[in-house]
């Protein structure tokens, strides 16, 4: 299978490389993309050797092209061709693994396109849910979660009618048990130092908000078709059980492993095939306890702001995120405290009415509006 990976420089493309590694009878990489990091594209193009590889936040570069192309790979500049790429008949399957509201045209553009869509790009779904899951159901586009949690409950599905409840395992981060009134003067570093995952920063940021878990229901809403109110999520901190699927009958369905993104990635690349992932092997016996918790809305506001944007529709959750990508943002380069970060999304859907979903276009001039009222919250929680 021919893939493209969107993000190949990232947390998930790192561990979607280190899989498809170990199958390469399997997988042909075709596509490799990054935004700025040029060296780091080049060492994987120089392993991989892709047909293209994409640089979307850079300007045409004669001496990069050249570098890439001694490789046997096509260089490309500009976020166009992400979308060009992921069109080409010779790509096959797309991992969607950039970060944040970015990745919504290319991942949208896969979809529409029929390709074996591999979803990591949770703010996609987050932002435009009800349009890709149209787009997937026109282009008959085969859409995998590979949140581990959404992978989880895919694991976990069969009667989708019988289904009573969807529940999100959250490990809580790193500050479930810190002190609340230590939580204003937390530093980048502490928030993005995750107990039990090695993730990009921004998704880091969000697990120790709990804002992760917020979008992740929107996700779960839109991907399983559920209500929101069937969804719920529950504090589990050794992240074994990756999510559960309670049914009619009472039978409550889980999927177990190590936290390791690479299961739920290798997952989706083979389904409904199954590979090795690299994963060390589950020791339930060396495994003092797992043990569940209910969330504490005080410490993590955010998780009843995403249900409220939910609950509100339209282009209420598109607001939630672009509020949250600016304040994370400002949060990691020292502008806005970390209880900030809730502060500034609550006031940018006071401030930004939503409206009724329709288009892309809509959805876009959404999150730009977003982000100009939550850059001007940050400037007055910052003053
Ligand atoms: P990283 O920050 O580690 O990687 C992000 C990737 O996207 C990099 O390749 C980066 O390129 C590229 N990128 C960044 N900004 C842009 C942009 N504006 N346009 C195009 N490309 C861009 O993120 P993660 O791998 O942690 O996360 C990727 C996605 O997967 C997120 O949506 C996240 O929520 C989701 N996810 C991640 C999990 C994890 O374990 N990490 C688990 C579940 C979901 P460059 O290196 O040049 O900056
Ligand atoms: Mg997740």
């Amino acid at each position: 299978m021919n893939l493209a990976i969107l993000g190949a420089t990232g947390s998930i493309g790192s561990s979607t490389l280190d899989v498809v590694a170990r199958h390469p009878d399997r997988y042909r990489v075709f596509a490799l993309t990054a935004h700025r990091s040029a060296d780091a594209l080049l060492a994987l193009c120089r392993t991989h050797h892709p047909r293209y590889a994409v640089l979307s936040g850079l300007a045409e570069d004669a001496g990069l092209r050249a570098s890439f192309a001694a490789h046997g790979t096509q260089l490309l500049f500009g976020m166009r061709p992400l979308e060009h790429v992921v069109r080409d008949a010779g790509c096959e399957a797309v991992m969607a693994a950039i970060v944040g509201a970015a990745g919504l045209a290319s991942t949208l553009a896969a979809v529409r396109a029929g390709k074996r869509v591999l979803l990591a790009n949770k703010e996609a779904m987050v932002m435009a849910g009800p349009v890709v899951m149209r787009a997937a159901r026109e282009a008959r586009a085969c859409l995998l979660p590979v949140d581990s949690e959404h992978n989880a409950v895919f694991q976990c599905l069969s009667d989708a009618a019988a289904v009573r409840r969807i529940l999100l395992t959250a490990s809580g981060g790193p500050f479930r048990a810190a002190p609340l009134e230590s939580l204003v003067s937390v530093t980048p570093a502490q928030a993005v130092s995750h107990p039990n995952w090695v993730m990009g920063r921004k998704i880091s940021v969000d697990s120790a908000t709990m804002m992760n878990k917020g979008l992740e229901v929107i996700e779960a809403r839109w991907l399983f078709d559920v209500p929101a109110k069937a969804i719920e999520v529950v504090i589990h901190p050794q992240s074994v059980v990756h999510s559960l699927v309670e049914y009619v009958d009472g039978s409550v369905i889980a999927q177990l492993s190590n936290p390791d993104m690479r299961v739920p990635i290798a997952h989706a690349l083979a389904h409904p095939e199954r590979i090795a992932s690299g994963a060390r092997p589950l020791d339930l016996a060396a495994m003092k306890n797992l043990s569940f918790e209910a969330p504490d809305e005080r410490r993590f506001p955010c998780l009843p702001l995403a249900y409220a944007a939910l609950e509100a529709g339209g282009t209420a959750p598109a607001l939630l995120n672009a509020a949250n990508e600016v304040a994370v943002e400002a949060f990691l380069a020292g502008r806005l405290p970390f209880t900030g970060i809730a502060q500034v999304i609550a006031d940018t859907l006071d401030a930004v009415p939503s409206r009724a979903l329709e288009d892309l276009d809509g959805i876009l001039a959404a999150d730009e509006q977003a982000r100009r009222a939550a850059g001007e919250r940050v400037m007055a929680v910052a003053a």
